[in-house]
């Protein structure tokens, strides 16, 4: 046997990698701390999980057709009364996650050598998704001293020959959040460059102190037929396991991702959708999702303040999403526990083995000054993983 060139190219997801790794070692009785998973610690809100058992015990058990009208049309009203955003029903296509939504639009819309902008660092999946749908990654770099935020001008010099810009905001891993006047600034550049925007926007509800949120296609209206806005339940929600997301955008691009999931996965689960149903209709939602979001903001303040205090480590101030991504090199060719740290994946490697903290190293998010970690876990668990580091790091 042998395997395609393409998935043989592909690397596993370093995110997942470091979250199974750490369930293993807590299963085998080891007590690890864990900051891997971008993946809240809260359990989905009862009004969700009691819709779908109901939508199971009524027997909601069948091929949802259609993509699910009920739940495409009250995505349609969310997207309209909270992202200011005009979508019609058959501009709106429901998948398995946010992350499929974003596979199935490379699949769409990328053919080979396709040029595609990547803001640096980016989240795992984009290159790989990008790579297996044969286009080319054009990092766009960012620094921590411009609280790693791409320009305008980078869009233009990079975008004369490219197709595609993916922007994450909230980003995952870096934790900032472009202003609404900078996201109209990128819109403006994208609109002269005539590149077309995949915006991934499954972070909206977690901003932190005077945070806003825009959706970038509500910004210039030139936007909404080059962007394709990518959403999900997992983080907003706490409905990691549940696998449900959404694009919203041009009705052809639409078309085609639905095409392509007709024969790759059909709809999404059924009763999975009824939950996603009720969270968003359901009156309860927005103190649910607060609550968390009240909860994780503490979190994140505290986590930047501590990394901050320790030395040789560089914290840009998170204020979306759930992530800190400090600056560790100043640590890089030092022996930490008996272990020669050269570089992220081998501080990540003495930080599980010695101190029994797992967090992800910046390499596969194309930044190996960094590493990332997750603060949605308790304070208890981030002042313990936290003082493990520092010991560490003596
Ligand atoms: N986009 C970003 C930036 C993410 O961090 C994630 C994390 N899981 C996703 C998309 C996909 O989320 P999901 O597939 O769980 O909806
Ligand atoms: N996106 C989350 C993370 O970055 C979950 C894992 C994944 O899907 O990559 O940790």
């Amino acid at each position: 046997m042998q395997l395609s060139k393409r998935i043989t190219a592909v690397h596993a997801s370093a995110t997942i990698a470091i979250t199974a790794r750490a369930k293993q070692m807590q299963a085998e009785g080891i007590d690890v701390v864990s900051f891997g998973a971008g993946e809240p610690d809260f359990d989905t809100p009862q009004f969700i999980k009691s819709a779908a058992i109901n939508a199971l015990d009524e027997g909601d058990t069948k091929y949802v057709p259609r993509a699910g009208r009920e739940l495409v049309h009250a995505i349609v009203e969310k997207l309209a009364r909270e992202n200011a955003l005009a979508y019609r029903e058959e501009q709106v296509v429901v998948t398995f996650g946010g992350k499929h939504a974003l596979y199935a639009a490379c699949q769409a819309l990328i053919d080979p050598g396709d040029k595609v902008l990547l803001p640096a660092p980016y989240w795992v999946s984009y290159p790989e998704q990008i790579n297996l749908a044969g286009g080319e990654v054009v990092p766009l770099a960012t620094e921590p001293e411009n609280g790693f935020k791409i320009t305008p001008r980078q869009i233009l010099d990079g975008g004369a020959e490219a197709k595609i810009l993916i922007l994450n905001s909230p980003s995952n891993p870096t934790g900032i959040t472009y202003t609404p006047e900078e996201l109209a600034d990128i819109a403006a550049a994208a609109i002269q460059r005539d590149l077309f925007v995949i915006s991934d926007e499954i972070y909206e509800k977690l901003i932190y102190g005077e945070t806003k949120f825009a959706s970038l296609a509500s910004l210039d209206e030139r936007m909404m037929e080059r962007t394709l806005t990518v959403n999900g339940l997992a983080k907003t929600f706490a409905m990691t396991g549940w696998r449900l997301g959404y694009a919203a955008g041009p009705a052809e691009l639409i078309g085609a991702m639905k095409r392509l999931m007709s024969h790759e996965t059909t709809n999404p689960v059924s009763f999975a959708q009824a939950g996603a149903l009720a969270a968003y209709t359901d009156p309860s939602a927005g103190e649910a999702v607060e609550a968390m979001r009240v909860e994780l903001e503490k979190r994140g303040r505290h986590m930047f303040e501590r990394l901050s205090a320790i030395e040789g480590v560089q914290c840009v101030k998170p204020t979306g999403a759930f992530y800190c991504f400090p600056d560790v090199s100043a640590h890089y060719n030092r022996t930490l526990g008996g272990v020669e740290v050269t570089d992220s994946m081998s501080f990540a490697a003495a930080a599980l083995e010695k101190v029994q903290v797992a967090l992800v190293p910046g390499a596969p998010f194309g930044e190996d000054r960094c590493i990332r970690l997750s603060f949605a876990t308790s304070m208890e668990r981030i002042d313990k993983g936290l003082d493990r580091l520092e010991t560490l790091l003596e």
